[in-house]
């Protein structure tokens, strides 16, 4: 008996053929199976704070991802793309046109007859909504959009919602989605100078570029508007997030940390995501297939690589630190031995010993070691009397015996 998935009705269909042809039409459940598993490889949602539990699933329903909250509390997000079919030709991507995974499209009533399903019974508390694109980008903006309208005005979810920006997508439909989510993104996924090796099909600037600096401009607009919003979720700031495949186009890390720079600085991207790309899956053409192997050395410096990245971007976003002060090797890259900022504080021994009794917040996180959190507890004991040493203010590890040799 043959099985197929139908792209685009749930009506039972015979197979023409040898042996017996024909059988059901998808369920809904088939679909989740074969489209919660493709959306894995986006990260670029506010899920988990690390790459380890943004790849992490829930046991029991595929499509259920467990979410790691800033405050450290955790909560569960509703995860799919709507479709796998589609036109367009990432090189990295096994759902790129020429490809022949099961394809498969959810309708719009059963995303929303799911999803408020888990909400109801508190089995979700957000939605990350992704899709391949199907017939135009506009068309697929269409599909998103209804889904987050119906679930915003008719059944009046206002918790969590990510959506994902088609590349390409017109102005009007990317400002749709802005008003209607709490996150968006559109991922970026190399520098300029190598997209082209990733796709013919998409233009750098037009349809990523444009969308980035478009959503930043309705961003602003919303969130102008938070204190007079009527419906809860409007009354949150909405951010803006993107994700890079690091490797696959043979970008160096010199270049993505000058592009962090400007999209934090000049666009106020909330976060940038970062994903080792997974050999195998792509274009034999790829550096990325090229130059890595398979094996387990391999594997671990690409992970390596892109744990390093995401120490950079917090040094970016959190330390104060500038694209330009990162320390990069003379081919580019960031060191795979050490982390980014004890890098730093060993080519800059003129601004060690920093004094804990006066050394000013900046100043103190710079310290490898010390993160904002001891940074605020040694600003705070300061107001009740002299600091000394770290020892003074709680149990030190060996994280912190590391930054008391940068403290006088
Ligand atoms: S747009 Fe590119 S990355 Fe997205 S599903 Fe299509 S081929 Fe894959």
């Amino acid at each position: 008996v043959h099985y197929i998935e139908q792209m685009s009705t749930n009506a039972a269909t015979i197979i023409p053929g040898p042996g017996i042809g024909i059988v059901r039409a998808p369920t809904t459940e088939d679909k989740l199976k074969i489209l919660s598993d493709d959306a894995r490889f986006d990260l670029a949602c506010a899920c988990g704070s690390s790459a380890a539990d943004r790849r992490t699933k829930a046991a029991d329903h595929s499509w259920v991802y467990p979410v790691t909250l800033p405050n450290g509390g955790t909560t569960r997000f509703f995860k799919t793309l709507l479709s796998n079919v589609c036109v367009n030709d990432c090189a990295y991507c096994p759902l790129r046109a020429n490809q022949d995974p099961r394809r498969v499209v959810l309708q719009t009533e059963e995303v929303v007859h799911t999803f408020m399903n888990y909400v109801r019974t508190k089995k979700v508390f957000g939605l990350f909504l992704s899709s391949g694109v199907v017939g135009s980008p506009d068309s697929t903006m269409e599909r998103i959009n209804s889904i987050a309208r119906i679930l915003r005005i008719r059944e009046k979810f206002y918790g969590y919602m990510h959506l994902k920006i088609i590349p390409g997508a017109s102005s009007a439909a990317i400002q749709e989605a802005v008003m209607l989510a709490d996150s968006v993104s559109i991922n970026m996924e190399t520098t300029e100078n190598h997209f082209g090796l990733l796709s013919q099909k998409k233009q750098y600037q037009q349809d990523i570029i444009r969308p980035i600096k478009e959503i930043a401009g309705y961003l602003q607009e919303r969130n102008q508007m938070m204190p007079y919003a009527q419906v809860p979720y409007l009354k949150r700031k909405a951010v803006q997030t993107t994700q890079f495949v690091v490797g696959a186009a043979g970008e160096k890390d010199q270049e993505l940390i000058r592009y962090m720079g400007g999209l934090y600085s000049k666009i106020g991207m909330s976060r940038i995501y970062f994903s080792a790309y997974q050999r195998g899956f792509g274009s034999a053409h790829l550096p990325g297939e090229q130059a890595l192997g398979a094996n387990t050395q391999d594997n671990q410096k690409r992970s390596l690589r892109e744990h390093r990245l995401y120490q950079t971007d917090f040094l970016l976003r959190q330390y104060g630190f500038s694209a330009h002060e990162i320390p990069i090797d003379g081919e580019g890259f960031l060191s795979l031995q050490e982390d980014p900022k004890k890098a730093w504080a060993n080519a800059h021994p003129e601004y060690f010993p920093l004094s804990i009794a006066k050394a000013t917040k900046q100043q103190l996180l710079r310290v490898p070691g010390l993160g904002p959190t001891w940074v605020s507890k040694i600003i705070k004991a300061r107001q009740q009397g002299p600091v000394r040493n770290l020892e003074q203010l709680g149990k030190v590890n060996a994280r912190l015996r590391q930054a008391s040799e940068y403290l006088g």
